[in-house]
């Protein structure tokens, strides 16, 4: 299997220089030149880390497939306390698949646990022996999962940046706290726009490129536009669909429907490779925020980035540019100049309007809709009292869009991302209690108010000491690079 730039077709690549690279030089995203198809049947019988190999198996083609197979029995077993793929019922039809058992708490973990493991064979597999600097832009999440994943991993440095009051006092604490020798986290002034805009121009830099080369420093990237971040989440599309067959919910055969909180794309655009492998998917449901470019995208064709952005109860969703949407653009329109130019034209206008057929493309398979901050506070109280399942603030904004996308007799399953103790303020003043201001404190209410144990690894932080206070700005992001000892 090779990958090719959404922008130029011409730049083909293995797997594992896709993993290695992140990005491709001229600023597209890596895609595979094709969807395996698989044996839905075959793979539904296999337990989540075997699963998880086989299809890993079906892209990254240059791998050792005993290394995959080991890779994922060690990534998907202990740390994830065997709740790797787990699905829970909340009512009727819907079901939560709930990806936050993993160590920081929230579904990056699926792909940033493995992807470190990824990154040092790809760099086995093509004989390299220079250093990878990565560099992060996170709405919360990402960060701590990448630096969870990442530290003290040999060969690589990896510098984290993350918008300044942009995310949860826990997520904040989550990643000042690290622990290893090669990371290093930054606040940057600005919103999560910011920061990624600030990281993309120095991935885009040829003269920062060239004086880390000169250091035998290679810059790589472990934001979801990095290949190596999809695919570990294309397998618990197959999981939750192996779990409802199990369960004699479903016949093989019988599409499911999934609805994803959304922000870059990633996590959704996962569900359609699972799709175009084969996995009988009916609608994905693309949920958002009060930020919600995708749902005017979904409806209209026209993405419009140029817009007021609003900081929200669910900061991971915070998003204006969702970077993931260029690999779809690529796979319904099967051309590298017309994705080319419909970035070229975001970049210089802030916007841009897919074609009648792309969009209809688009709409055959996605289907789409925001809750607003009252929707939210009011999903997550209705689950809890009247189902008693207890979520986050960016499940309940899949839970509210869900709502309006039931079909009669198909499943629809929410991707639960986070656990709801990551965001403890927000979801006790959601459930009618009031809130103190300090989340540690939320935490113990919460717990006290829903008899729900808060996960040790967040519960643990308010002992561990802050190790990072920095705070830059977006422009300083290239001086940071310059500046590790990788
Ligand atoms: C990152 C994140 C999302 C959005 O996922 P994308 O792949 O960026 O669309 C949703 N919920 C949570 C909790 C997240 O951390």
């Amino acid at each position: 299997m090779q990958f090719f730039s959404t922008r130029d077709q011409s730049r083909r690549v293995s797997a594992s220089q896709a993993i290695a690279q992140g990005l491709s030089e001229e600023g597209g995203l890596f895609v595979p030149e094709s969807f395996p198809q698989v044996d839905v049947g075959a793979l539904c019988e296999l337990d989540y880390p075997a699963m998880a190999a086989a299809i890993l198996r079906e892209y990254l083609t240059d791998y050792d497939p005993d290394f995959l197979a080991g890779a994922a029995a060690q990534t998907y077993g202990a740390a994830f306390g065997g709740k790797a793929g787990c699905l829970a019922p909340v009512e009727g039809e819907t079901w939560a698949l709930e990806l936050w058992h993993g160590p920081t708490c929230a579904f990056k973990d699926y792909a940033l646990q493995l992807m470190p493991k990824l990154l040092v064979e790809a760099k086995r597999n093509l004989g390299r022996t220079e250093k990878t600097l990565i560099l992060v832009a996170t709405s919360g999440d990402t960060g701590k999962a990448a630096l969870d994943g990442y530290h003290d991993i040999p060969g690589v440095e990896i510098a984290v940046f993350y918008p300044t009051g942009g995310t949860s006092e826990i997520q904040r604490l989550q990643m000042a706290t690290q622990e290893g020798a090669n990371v290093a986290v930054y606040a940057v002034r600005g919103n999560f726009d910011d920061a990624q805009t600030g990281v993309k121009r120095v991935f885009a830099d040829k003269d920062i490129a060239a004086r880390l080369a000169g250091r035998n420093i290679r810059l790589s990237s472990a934001n979801s536009i990095n290949w190596g971040r999809l695919v570990p989440q294309i397998v618990y599309y197959f999981a939750a669909y192996a779990r409802l067959l199990k369960a004699g919910r479903i016949a093989l055969g019988d599409e499911v429907d999934f609805c994803v909180p959304t922000g870059n794309f990633g996590d959704i655009l996962a569900g359609y490779y699972a799709k175009r492998m084969g996995l009988p998917v009916g609608r994905l449901v693309c949920a958002s925020n009060k930020n919600n470019v995708l749902t005017d995208f979904l409806r209209t064709g026209a993405y419009t980035a140029r817009r007021e952005f609003y900081k929200t109860s669910s900061p991971s969703m915070d998003i204006l540019v969702s970077s993931n949407l260029e690999r779809l653009l690529y796979h319904v329109t099967g051309s590298d100049a017309e994705v080319a130019a419909l970035m070229g034209r975001l970049a210089r206008e802030g916007s841009y309007t897919v074609r009648p057929e792309p969009l209809a493309a688009i709409q055959a398979s996605f289907s789409c809709g925001w809750a607003s901050e009252e929707e939210v506070a009011a999903e997550i109280r209705t689950r809890w009292e009247r189902d008693g399942y207890l979520c986050d603030t960016h499940t309940a904004v899949a839970f509210h869009v869900a709502e309006q996308h039931k079909r009669q007799g198909t499943p629809m399953v929410v991707l639960s991302t986070a656990s709801p103790f990551k965001f403890p303020r927000s979801v006790l003043a959601a459930l009618g209690h009031a809130a103190p201001e300090n989340d540690f404190e939320a935490m113990q209410a919460l717990e006290q108010a829903t008899g729900r144990t808060a996960p040790a690894s967040l519960a643990g932080l308010r002992q561990k000491p802050e190790r990072f206070d920095a705070v830059i700005d977006p422009a300083q992001i290239a001086e940071v690079a310059l500046g590790c000892q990788a």
